[in-house]
This record gives structure tokens, sequence and C-alpha cells, in this order.
């Protein structure tokens, strides 16, 4: 079995009721067009990618949390005060039960956004697919990991799947002027895209990178007829975790 096959294989019976969590908490959503509503985030641990800028390395490149039972975070989303849920990661949608997590998040009343970033296709309950394509500019440079990322973070296939079933929005993170041209090359890739499902957004694990390169992204974006997307939780919280 390869990498890709082990990571997108189906949950075993065991881990059917549970689902592995770094961190469950209250906090806003700093990016895409619901930023700033206050959200439950639930996040998955483990991904199948290894982003060199990853923001989330307890949830990637050291993996780390616990297992929830379905009824405790049944008992945990119904006690929540936020309109709406987000489950992000890590990657999301390679977590077991994550198809009944989102059925517990719709039934609860909750707005649900799944934030992914779109190499593994499953069938969920969702309001908004937030899907952040992992282009060639994300490559690590351990080469272990290098050769397994590229192997497997461009989806095509995945991504117009997911478009096609659900509301989605596109976010890349931009580091560089060629990052920008590398987004209008891919959404010419994606029938189902649009330059209004793009969302831009400044490549940034602290407050200072964000300052620094948020002017020329939101020019980028303005120019092609994409999205600015902040990231709020950034700016206010640094590089703090779990806020
Ligand atoms: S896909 Fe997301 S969670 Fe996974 S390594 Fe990349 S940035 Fe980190």
């Amino acid at each position: 079995m390869n990498s890709v096959e082990r990571f997108n294989r189906p949950p075993s019976p065991q881990a059917a009721s549970l689902v592995f969590l770094a961190e469950i908490y209250e906090s806003f959503q700093g990016e895409g067009p619901w930023a700033g509503t206050d959200s439950l985030f639930i996040r998955t641990s483990g991904c199948n990618l290894r982003c060199w800028f990853c923001d989330t390395p307890w949830t990637s490149w050291n993996p780390e949390g616990t297992q929830w039972t379905l009824d405790e975070l049944a008992r945990r989303i119904e006690s929540s005060p936020a309109e709406h849920v987000v489950i992000t990661g890590g990657e999301p949608m390679l977590a077991a039960s994550l198809t009944e997590l989102t059925e517990l998040c719709r039934s609860a009343g909750r707005i649900l956004t799944i934030e992914t970033a779109g190499t593994v296709d499953r069938s969920v309950e969702c309001d908004l697919m937030a899907i952040s394509p992992k282009r060639p500019n994300s490559a690590p440079d351990d080469p272990h990991w290098r050769q397994r990322h590229e192997q497997t973070r461009d989806q095509p296939a995945v991504i117009r799947s997911l478009m096609q079933r659900y509301r989605s929005i596109l976010k890349f993170v931009i580091d560089t002027d060629a990052d920008v041209d590398d987004v209008c090359r891919y959404v010419d890739r994606i029938p189902e895209a649009s330059a209004d499902h793009v969302w831009l957004m400044p490549q940034a694990r602290t407050r200072q990178e964000l300052q620094d390169r948020e002017d020329r992204v939101r020019k980028a974006a303005k120019r092609h007829g994409f999205h600015y997307s902040p990231r709020l939780h950034i700016a206010e919280f640094d590089s703090a975790r779990g806020v």
C-alpha cells in the first residue's frame, strides 16, 4: 500500500465512533467570506501533506491530540454559543467519523464550514467547502516528505467533484508574485472555478509576516478580480495556538 492509498483508506470499524482532535475551541473565523463570525473550531489531527509553511505543525509534522467520542462532541457542539462550526485540520477529510460529525453539526442547527486541501473526497454535510489547494510553492525541503507531498497535493478531479457538490471557495496562500501567476493558471484548469471562487491570502505564520505581505496580496487580488482574504486570527493572536 503506497502512502496515498494508506492515507485515503476508510477508517477501521474500531475507529468508527471516535474522532482524533488536536483541539476544539471557540474563536472567530479569520479567513474567507465568513471572516469575523464567532465559530466553534474542531481541529482534527493528521495530514497527508507537509507544507513548509504549515501554521499548525501539531496536526501535520508532529501530529498530536486526543480521541473524542461522537457523544462527547455532540455535547460540546450543543453547549457552544457559536452559530458557526468550522471543521479544520490537519486534513479533516481523512478523519474517522467525519461524515457522522458533520451530520451532528447540521442536526444541531450549526452553519458548517469544512476547511480542506482538496486531496480526499468524502461524502459529508456542509454549508461551505473552503478548499485550499496546495501549489508547488508549498513543497517542503525534507527529501522524503517532498516526494510524498508532491505525489499527493494536486488532485484536480477531487476538487472538481467537491465543487460540483458543495458551495465552495478556493483559498490560496501567496508568498511571491509568481504564486499569483500560478493561481491564474490553476483556475484555468478547473472548469467549475471562476475568479469569484478565488480568495488570495498572504503566507504568514506571524503578525509581522502578515503585515509585510498583506498590501501586495490585496493589490494582486484586486488586479485579477479575485477576493482578498484577511487572516484575522494571525493579526489578532500572532502565532498563538488554540485561539
Ligand atoms: S495541508 Fe494544511 S495542515 Fe496539512 S501540512 Fe499543509 S498547511 Fe499544514
